[in-house]
């Protein structure tokens, strides 16, 4: 690996760039490639082969063949497998935080923050790979004792996004071989350079053949639906946007597929009039600012109440006017590139949108005039209902803000939303602390904390924003299924 970032040279050699099928790197079927570019210059940073239909099926072909052995490998040898690759990516997390840069824009630091969040599914999944049981029961008539067992669903598809491209990957590939599942991995095609590296890297930790298959292609639907058609598929997962999601699951429904789905946020942050205004501004800007915005678990509509709205607003303005822009290998860069220019055109119109309907600019609101693909930090005060910008996920650096006057006018505004993955609130009354608990419509509340991310609670959505969980005991019992055995009394 010869990763190398500096302010002058930047390269990537030494990242596998081919498919892995059955244990073995290798070209696509038909010889095609696909670029790989940097967003904060363009320049093209590898060519990665283009997997087909045909070389989908094939790695599908490796999972199931691996599949009965896997799930047959006694639960310690999974577990050092996981626990390997968990210290392979921790020792090479400069080199991975470098690609993961390079390919998707985000900070230097940030990168590092990924690969830290997404080795820790390899570690708990290591260490709950050991501990997957059933149990004993009677039944109330006393007739008869039963056992209820665990078992590895089956070759997995796991599909994933371009915005967290170690630890959307990680999320999936740890619960699964801990389950005893063999996975087939199509990473997004404008960031699989992240998750080729880490394939390397459990190869290096001494993979079996099959067990894990990496697919890259450019045509992500061509590629998928033959395999999400294939009977010997038992589980699909993804994480992504909604529409996508949702169609994916229409597919699934045809073979009463198992799925479990990670889809698109519009996370409400409120802040009340007794919240620690310091702790909510800093943390704010957490949950704003974070992967330049471009996070599922993003705050996309901050609703803050009069009292202390005019207090919040300056101070958070105030940090926001301080980011340092600039390429994300560079030193000191607080805000990177968006991911592409369909990227800056969606955060400019939504902008202009929340203007034209009378919300007030209070700064930011323009492209930056450099190489790439830039949108300036800004804020938007008095955001009025209809703006787009409160049903629309806006995956770039814009906070929206909107004011109110009572508890409940606050959680109906942030239950107005057909999404419900996270959602953030500030207040030091634990009595409302508990209300928000229950009332809030969403799989996730950050209460006075802007990152709720931890590969020991169950990460997910309800409503639009998905079905299952990822993380902790939840997250594996996505890869099991559950079988009962019943046999009359003794
Ligand atoms: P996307 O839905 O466009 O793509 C996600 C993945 O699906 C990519 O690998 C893509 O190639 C693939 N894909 C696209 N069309 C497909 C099809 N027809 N069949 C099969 N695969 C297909 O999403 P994105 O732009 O890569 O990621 C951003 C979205 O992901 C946002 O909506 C964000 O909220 C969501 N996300 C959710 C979570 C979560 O945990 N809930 C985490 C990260 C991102």
């Amino acid at each position: 690996m010869t990763t190398t970032v500096g302010d002058e040279h930047v390269s990537v050699t030494g990242v596998p760039t081919g498919l892995f099928i059955g244990g073995s790197w290798r070209p696509a079927s038909g010889g095609a490639t696909f670029d790989v570019r940097d967003p904060s210059t363009g320049a093209v940073l590898a060519s990665v082969a283009d997997a087909t239909a045909e070389d989908g099926l094939r790695a599908l072909d490796a999972a199931a063949a691996a599949q009965e052995d896997w799930a047959a490998t006694a639960p310690r040898r999974r577990s050092d497998l996981l626990r390997r690759a968990f210290d392979l990516v921790h020792e090479h997390t400069d080199d991975i935080a470098a690609i993961m840069t390079l390919e998707m824009g985000k900070p230097l630091a940030e990168s590092r923050g990924e690969v830290v969040y997404g080795a820790e599914f390899l570690r708990w999944f290591s260490e709950e790979a050991v501990r997957i049981g059933g149990d004993y029961r009677t039944t109330p008539e006393g007739t008869g004792r039963g056992i209820v067992l665990k078992r590895p669903v089956g070759p997995v598809y796991a599909i994933t996004p371009w915005n967290f491209p170690l630890a959307m990957a990680t999320r999936k590939i740890a619960p699964a071989l801990a389950a005893g599942c063999t996975v087939v991995l199509k990473p997004a095609d404008l960031t699989p350079l992240t998750t080729l590296f880490l394939v390397e890297l459990f190869r290096r930790a001494g993979l079996p053949d099959g067990v894990l298959n990496v697919v890259p292609s450019s045509d992500a639907k061509a590629l998928s639906a033959p395999i999400i058609e294939d009977r010997r598929l038992r589980k699909l997962t993804f994480t992504g946007s909604t529409p996508v999601g949702s169609a994916l699951l229409k597919q699934a429904a045809d073979s009463v597929l198992k799925t479990s789905m990670e889809l698109g946020g519009n996370a409400p942050l409120l802040v009340f009039d007794d919240a620690d205004l310091d702790r909510a501004v800093d943390a704010a800007v957490q949950a704003k600012f974070r992967n330049v915005g471009e996070a599922c678990t993003a705050a996309n509509r901050f609703f803050v109440q009069e009292g202390i709205a005019d207090a919040f607003t300056a101070a958070l303005t105030e940090k926001v006017r301080a980011f340092r822009i600039g390429r994300g290998t560079e030193d000191g860069t607080d805000i990177g590139p968006l991911i592409d220019g369909r990227a800056v055109d969606k955060a400019a119109g939504l902008v202009d949108d929340a203007v034209a309907r009378g919300a007030q600019l209070v700064t930011g609101g323009e492209r930056v005039d450099r190489e790439g693909t830039f949108y300036a930090p800004t804020v938007l005060d008095d955001v009025q209902p209809g703006s787009d910008i409160l049903t629309t996920e806006i995956f770039g650096p814009v906070v929206s803000i909107t004011r109110f006057a009572t508890e409940e006018e606050g959680i109906r505004l942030a239950n107005d939303t057909e999404y419900g993955l996270v959602a953030y609130a500030f207040t030091e009354d634990v009595r409302r602390g508990q209300r928000l608990a229950e009332r809030l419509e969403t799989g996730m509340l950050g209460w006075n904390t802007g990152v709720v991310s931890n590969a020991a609670f169950p990460f997910g959505g309800v409503k639009s924003s998905g079905l299952g969980r990822e993380g902790s005991h939840e997250g594996l019992e996505e890869y099991l299924e559950t079988v009962y055995v019943l046999t009359p009394d003794p």
